[in-house]
């Protein structure tokens, strides 16, 4: 047995393990990106929810402070509290603007 074939051998199981271990990673980090895309996707559909009553806005209004919601459920939140349901901003019926999109 010759000390140069076995250093040989042994280098080339290093770097078989490097490549392994780089797959891993890399294979890990496609993983985790798929995941997040997958996160990011409910999230875009809940900003075309209404978030006081969960459903599609229709027809959407804004507020003055830039929010969202259906227009129905806005008008009827702000006559009673009088504030934004999203930043707790101050709102009269006066700032909301029914959307025609
Ligand atoms: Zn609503
Ligand atoms: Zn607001």
């Amino acid at each position: 047995m010759s000390p140069m074939r076995f250093g040989g051998s042994s280098v080339r199981e290093d770097v078989a393990v490097v490549i392994r271990e780089t797959t891993v990673s890399v294979l890990t980090k496609q993983g985790d990106l798929e995941k997040e895309k997958e996160k990011e996707k409910p999230e875009e559909d809940r900003k075309l929810e209404c978030p006081i009553c969960f459903e599609a806005m229709k027809p959407p209004a804004a507020t003055s402070c830039g929010h969202v919601f259906c227009n129905s459920c806005i008008r009827s939140y702000v006559s009673t509290k009088h504030i934004c349901p999203t930043c707790s901003k101050h709102l009269t019926i006066k700032d909301i603007t029914t959307l025609y999109l």
